[in-house]
């Protein structure tokens, strides 16, 4: 990952960091970023004893004190749960659920992978009969099994099993709480050629951690065909079908009787959010755009928001709680739903508030005088929404490039917000072709690269972000 990283930031058009603390990983509103642990969970080596991560510490009766020899450690069996000692730190489970999560080949379909019994089969009073460790395999017998499983049954786990029980455990790297790559306006994006992103899957795992990080990468050197936006997104995952079709244009063409129109600024939005699920991605390839004009403009939604929750916490707070309603209400399709600004949850580790989502889309708001609202509540959350609207005027933020013909943007929808300068269309032409990947399609991808390349997806809690990020504000462009 360092190296990585290294050499995602030697790939930086890096400008002067000014004092503000341009660059830091992840989100956090109680302190800054780097004190930021997110990735650490059942796979962390750093779990502090007796801490979050160790909630059956207490019923385990006898807890083994930790050893250094190269012999491992028995596994302790309490009432309710096992401890097992790994050296670098102790794993613990409910017996329940340790059974519940066997994988063995009488419990698991070793085909489709589907399980052979109901959680709600096994006896809450199981536990292990036998238990033997040998430091990388543990190896269970049950007394009290399920019902039909005989005293042969034996349940196995790896080392990697128990630390990471879930295929896609949320704070990994390729998870919904990953840690993120917050940016500013300064930060030079991936740019990956579009050879090495479709035939090239080191590169495009190498890509996929990059989007994983920043929501933002760029495909550049795409043949020029209206057919490429689908083989782009479909690398990621299926296409999301929409009523604006499974692709899209947003095409305008020259209007020479009409040499004044200009079509108008777009200001910063996410798309569909009117939706019960907005897409996860949003994919925009440019065949024209050769009008005067028509820059895009991308802004961190993440990165505001976290310097909002820094400068004024009851913005922040009252932005957590105030639902936006959003409509699209034409002849053949009416759809609505309401979203908080921001979406978060507490971080079982950290007891920080973090982001999942942020959900901002002005042009497409709906009206909200039918609910009932205090006048005080309503009057502080709309100088929150003022101050957030703010915020991403300032140029810091905003990233803003004119996308070239043959350059294909991918962007999270819902942490990156996109905008488009006003154009000419007079003097050019404006073609770019859109298609969304659902969130879980692209959290899918990113699982599957980090299976094949995991050095690429490596979380590091232990190592400093911060040094790397002051770093980068040193590195020259190339
Ligand atoms: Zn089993």
């Amino acid at each position: 990952m360092v190296r990585l990283l290294a050499t995602f930031l030697r790939s930086s058009r890096a400008a002067v960091p000014s004092a503000r603390p341009l660059y830091s990983r992840g989100y956090a509103v109680a302190s800054g970023a780097a004190e930021d642990a997110a990735s650490l969970g059942p796979n962390s080596t750093t779990a502090p004893e007796g801490g979050q991560h160790d909630p059956i510490r207490s019923i385990v009766e006898t807890p083994m004190p930790q050893t250094r020899n190269s012999q491992p450690s028995a596994p302790s069996i309490g009432r309710q749960g096992i401890r097992i000692p790994t050296g670098k730190g102790d794993i613990s489970a409910l017996h329940y659920l340790l059974r519940d999560g066997c994988k063995c080949p009488q419990c698991v379909d070793q085909h489709s992978k589907q399980r052979n019994f109901r959680m709600s089969d096994i006896p809450t009073d199981i536990k292990p009969r036998s238990a033997d460790w040998d430091g990388s395999v543990l190896k269970v017998k049950w007394e009290n099994d399920i019902p039909g499983f005989d005293e042969s049954h034996t349940s196995t786990y790896t080392l990697n099993q128990l630390r990471n029980p879930s295929a896609n455990y949320s704070y990994h790297s390729t998870g919904r709480k990953r840690k993120r790559l917050l940016w500013h306006n300064w930060f030079k994006h991936r740019f990956v050629s579009y050879e090495e992103y479709m035939h090239d899957d080191k590169a495009f795992s190498s890509a996929m951690r990059n989007l994983a990080q920043t929501g933002l990468l760029f495909v550049k050197d795409v043949p020029d065909s209206r057919a490429e936006v689908e083989k782009i997104a479909t690398r990621m995952g299926p296409l999301r079908n929409t009523f604006y079709g499974s692709t899209w244009d947003v095409r305008t063409v020259p209007e020479a009787k009409n040499v004044a129109y200009t079509s108008q600024f777009l200001g910063f939005h996410m798309d569909l959010m009117y939706m019960n699920e907005p897409p996860g991605f949003q994919l925009l390839h440019c065949l024209q755009n050769s009008c005067d004009g028509g820059e895009s403009l991308f802004a961190d939604s993440f990165a505001v928001a976290r310097q909002l929750g820094i400068d004024d916490p009851e913005a922040f707070k009252a932005l957590c709680n105030l639902r936006l309603s959003y409509e699209y209400n034409h002849e053949n399709d009416i759809y609505t739903n309401d979203w908080p600004v921001f979406q978060t949850y507490v971080d079982e580790y950290t007891q920080q508030q973090r982001l999942t989502h942020a959900n901002y889309s002005p042009p497409f708001q709906a009206p909200m005088h039918g609910q009932r609202r205090p006048f005080n509540r309503t009057v502080t959350e709309m100088r929150a929404l003022d101050k957030f609207a703010k915020m991403l005027e300032d140029e810091s933020y905003i990233y803003e490039l004119k996308l070239n013909p043959g350059e294909c943007v991918i962007f999270e929808n819902r942490r990156v917000l996109h905008a488009r300068k006003q154009f000419n269309t007079a003097t050019g032409q404006r073609w770019l072709a859109g298609a969304y990947v659902d969130e879980d399609a692209v959290l899918s991808k990113f699982a599957t690269s980090a299976r094949k390349y995991p050095h690429m997806w490596r979380d590091s809690p232990n190592k400093p972000y911060r040094k790397e990020a002051e770093g980068e504000g040193q590195v020259q462009s190339n």
